[in-house]
């Protein structure tokens, strides 16, 4: 264990707050904490942060593809998810997307927003997200222990005892779990961490995937691998539909991908968990619009035109100047059994109205997700209904707190899940910082 960046000189192994997990959420709650600990006078209280990497924030260095998109203005409920409805709503409105970007621009990053209300730090650049953070932690005097891998917790009447890899203790007043979900584990945040908070009788709602590729059944995406098409993808679970989404759909070897697909496959992950022991697996289905601009009748419309206009041209080319070849053979091929090179003219009716059907809706059956390598987030985690709603204390523990993704919450894919990780994170540090100031709290 290293201590990295620390203008503090006292070691001792006894301290206030705890923070197991260097991620957003951690880095949150140790500057929350120490903020909130010098407004009561209290500054000297030590805050360590705990990593079991040998840098903190290596997930942060990935989103956004590498330009970290940390938050979304759009306020709507609707982006986050979870079992225990409305959970998160106290803590989102207590820590809002202004009061993120305020922090932000506290330490020094200037955001700049982007289509769909995205922000983003104005440098487009996740490192420099990160290094605002370290200077920050290094500013309020947060100890920051890196190759520091939590493997035991246990309480007494000292407080919290953290066991580490390594065999050596630490003994905190209060203890905050920030380590995370399971998603893109090789950063660190594998799942282990739960095991941590189920010390302490906390259960787990089964973690899946979520914002990840989707595995399909159907023959008709191999051949357009590699091809993003504009469109809308609307997911259909049991004949219910569930969600629709729009924008650039990627074909992939194994299935979809893009923005679109991502943001739904959190519903996907949950049905196909839901019903895993079943022998009736969920009927699962996108149906990808590809002409989203224009009505079902005017595709009608349009087919007839171009079958009538272009009669004598190979039947290959009957959608040429309308979608990319390889969309438009994939589309015919699943309307007619005619070679291709058969002349136009003889499409019927029919053929050319299924034709128009699936422009406007063809139905690609889905039977997986890409695992949790994939996955930008996890739904499930650690279960919310033993957690205060504002404060995220353990209600089984005094001075046991938890924030991020290790918790039963989930946001869509756009800047809600660093939404959920900084303001969880605030609100469990200054928690946290209230308790160890307290008479009695052990
Ligand atoms: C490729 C990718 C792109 C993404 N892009 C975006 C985006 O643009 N916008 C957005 O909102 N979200 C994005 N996300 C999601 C976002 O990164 C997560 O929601 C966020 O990182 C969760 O923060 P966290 O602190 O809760 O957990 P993590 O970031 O996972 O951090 C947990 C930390 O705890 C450490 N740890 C775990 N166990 C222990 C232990 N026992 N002892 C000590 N340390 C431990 C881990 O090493 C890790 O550093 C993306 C995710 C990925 C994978």
């Amino acid at each position: 264990m290293s201590i990295t960046e620390s203008n503090s000189t006292d070691h001792s192994n006894i301290i206030d707050i705890a923070i197991i997990g260097g991620g957003p959420s951690g880095m949150a709650a140790a500057i929350s904490a120490k903020k909130y600990l010098r407004t009561l006078h209290a500054g000297n209280r030590q805050v360590v942060l705990f990593e079991r990497n040998d840098r903190i924030g290596k997930k942060l260095l990935m989103t956004g593809n590498g330009r970290c998109n940390l938050t979304n203005l759009d306020t709507d409920r609707m982006h986050f998810h979870g079992s225990n409805a409305g959970f998160s709503e106290k803590i989102l409105d207590q820590f809002p997307p202004t009061a993120i970007i305020s922090f932000f621009e506290e330490i020094g990053v200037v955001c700049t927003e982007e289509e769909d209300k995205k922000i983003f730090p104005l440098s487009l650049h996740a490192g420099s997200v990160l290094d605002s953070l370290r200077l920050a932690l290094i500013d309020l005097e947060v100890q920051v222990r890196t190759g520091a891998k939590v493997s035991g917790i246990s309480k007494d009447s000292e407080g919290y005892t953290l066991i580490f890899a390594d065999g050596q203790k630490f003994i905190a007043k209060a203890v905050i779990v920030a380590a995370g979900g399971k998603s893109a584990p090789s950063t660190g945040s594998d799942g282990e961490g739960y095991e941590l908070l189920r010390t302490f009788s906390h259960k787990l709602s089964q973690p899946l995937p979520s914002i990840v590729q989707l595995k399909t059944a159907s023959e008709f995406c191999k051949p357009l691998s590699g091809n993003k098409l504009f469109g809308t993808a609307t997911l259909i679970i049991d004949g219910v539909t569930i969600r629709k989404e729009e924008g650039d759909i990627l074909f992939t070897d194994y299935g979809l991908s893009g923005p679109p697909i991502l943001q739904l496959s959190g519903f996907v992950s949950r049905a196909l968990y839901q019903k895993s022991d079943s022998t009736n697996p969920p009927d699962i289905f996108i149906h990808i619009d590809f002409l989203p601009m224009y009505s079902s009748e005017k595709v009608l419309s349009m087919l007839y035109e171009r079958r009538a206009a272009f009669a004598g041209r190979r039947l290959e080319d009957f959608l040429t100047g309308l979608f990319h070849k390889r969309l438009s053979v994939g589309l015919l091929r699943q309307v007619t059994q005619k070679s291709l090179s058969a002349h136009v003219s003889s499409l019927s009716d029919k053929e050319t109205d299924y034709l128009a059907q699936i422009c406007k809706a063809l139905p690609i059956h889905v039977n997986g997700t890409m695992p949790f390598a994939n996955a930008q987030t996890t739904a499930g985690g650690i279960a919310t209904d033993h957690f205060d709603a504002c404060t995220l204390s353990s209600s089984y523990e005094k001075g046991l707190y938890a924030c991020g993704e290790i918790l039963d919450v989930d946001g869509d894919c756009g800047g809600f899940n660093l939404q959920w990780a900084w303001a969880s994170g605030f609100a469990a540090g200054e928690s946290a910082a209230k308790y160890v100031t307290q008479e009695n709290n052990v």
